[in-house]
């Protein structure tokens, strides 16, 4: 019995605690839904939510071909396709359904495949560029969202597909049937193989075994195109470049070929480069990057390294460290009211980009679909 009234006991006991906390969890609801109408207008999420179904756009819009916004935070109005082929090029993973840019990079690209055919160079493979109505992308990239970035693999020439890509794909093929790789897994690493990185080992040296002329003469022939804002590459193409033309005549120039002053450094870029245009003269509503960094930029360029980074990374931990014991020396309410500072300061700089780019995705809204 004194069992039994245990049981009720603690049955009501768990029913009273339940319905208070299934209240509390109620209300709580209530208020962050509260909180949420109140404050979600001008937050990440909700900016994040809105930017999203440009995925879901299937046609280009109507209208004049305009380029909206910046590179990375814009639209694209009146977009042209990219057709699977041309003279000199191919149009490559066409299921990602970003073959779609701003009339200017369809043109680029053309321009350059016709170069490349009279050079009588291996097609040029071109990757996504942006999305029917540009926008942020689900996955991959940041930017090519207003119509003028461009993706080119490198991909290896014939000299290397038909000699070093063999050896890999067959190691490849080996070890596939070692790990019971799925097909799927198959298919990308052999993608990998025949587009490979032109970079190699922890150190990130160039591989000279797929390093070739014909990405020297790429490389430069994007970056004279005057509507070629810049060129993104691994450092250490970059770096590769200035070591050829360093003892060129032109580089001795001030302020040196502004060809070379384009192609910039960046971390990843080292199996294809990026193509970025300059704002079309007749899109009003195109915010440019801005101008060049001084210089030909061929110094420092190690700063983009793993190893570098790595290094960053620990001494910007330990700097963290030191300045939370100087803090834990100061009283509590000193220490109370420097977090209140911090998450103030936080709070306006998230404030202040997210209103940024509401005011943005408003020049977008009629794009929407
Ligand atoms: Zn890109």
């Amino acid at each position: 019995m004194q069992v039994r009234n245990d049981l009720i006991e603690q049955t009501n006991v768990y029913h009273l605690a339940f319905s208070q906390s299934f209240k509390f969890l109620f209300l709580l609801a209530f208020f962050m839904m509260g909180v949420g109408l109140v404050f979600c207008s001008s937050s990440e999420a909700w900016a994040k939510r809105e930017r999203l179904p440009w995925t879901k756009a299937k046609t280009p819009s109507q209208g004049k071909a305009q380029s909206i916004g910046s590179y990375a935070n814009g639209c694209l109005q009146g977009a042209l396709a990219l057709p699977s082929q041309g003279m000199g090029y191919t149009s490559i993973r066409r299921y990602r359904h970003r073959y779609f840019a701003h009339p200017n990079s369809i043109a680029l690209v053309k321009k350059l495949g016709q170069v490349v055919q009279e050079k009588k160079l291996k097609l040029m493979e071109i990757g996504d560029l942006s999305q029917v109505r540009g926008g942020l992308m689900s996955y991959g990239h940041r930017s090519h969202q207003s119509g003028l970035d461009i993706d080119v693999w490198f991909g290896g020439d014939q000299n290397y597909l038909d000699g070093e890509a063999k050896r890999r794909l067959s190691k490849l093929k080996r070890k596939a049937k070692q790990k019971k790789w799925s097909s799927k897994k198959l298919k990308q690493m052999r993608f990998d193989v025949i587009h490979p990185s032109l970079i190699t080992g922890w150190r990130e040296k160039i591989d000279h075994k797929v390093w070739s002329k014909r990405h020297e003469i790429l490389l430069r022939l994007a970056a004279e195109q005057e509507q070629v804002a810049r060129i993104f590459v691994h450092f250490r193409i970059k770096e590769q470049m200035c070591k050829i033309y360093r003892s060129s005549e032109e580089f001795k120039t001030k302020p040196g070929p502004l060809w070379l002053r384009k192609l910039r450094p960046w971390y990843g870029h080292h199996q294809h480069f990026h193509i970025r245009l300059h704002c079309p003269s007749d899109s009003p509503e195109c915010d440019d990057q801005g101008p060049l960094p001084k210089g030909l930029g061929c110094e420092g360029l190690t700063w983009f390294s793993k190893i570098e980074k790595k290094e960053r990374k620990a001494a910007a931990k330990k700097a963290e460290k030191n300045r939370e014991q100087e803090f834990a020396m100061f009283s509590h309410k000193e220490r109370a009211k420097m977090k209140a500072e911090r998450k103030l300061k936080r709070k306006q700089r998230a404030q202040a980009k997210a209103e940024k780019r509401a005011t943005l995705l408003k020049r977008c809204a009629h794009l929407a679909p």
